[in-house]
């Protein structure tokens, strides 16, 4: 018994079809992450982590927080 893919996958997707950036197949994910937010403004004391928001290119599986930063090639 093993809770630990409990992290990552449980968050349903927000839209079943995936967006197009460019060559990319993009979905967005959030995904847990323990530790303070980088933003102090953001940050909730009652919590040991929260929740980031990032996109992953379903082709090549490059993840990335700004559409802006995926690469001009898919490789997927
Ligand atoms: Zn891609």
């Amino acid at each position: 018994m093993s809770e630990s893919k409990f992290n990552s996958s449980v968050v349903p997707p927000e839209h079943d079809g995936a967006s197009k950036t460019g060559e990319h197949r993009v979905i967005r994910k959030s995904e847990w992450v323990p530790g303070h937010h980088p933003e102090p403004h953001k940050r909730d004391g009652t919590r040991s982590g929260y929740i980031e928001h990032y996109l992953k290119c379903v082709r090549c599986g490059v993840e990335v927080l700004n559409k802006m930063d995926f690469p001009d090639e898919c490789r997927g």
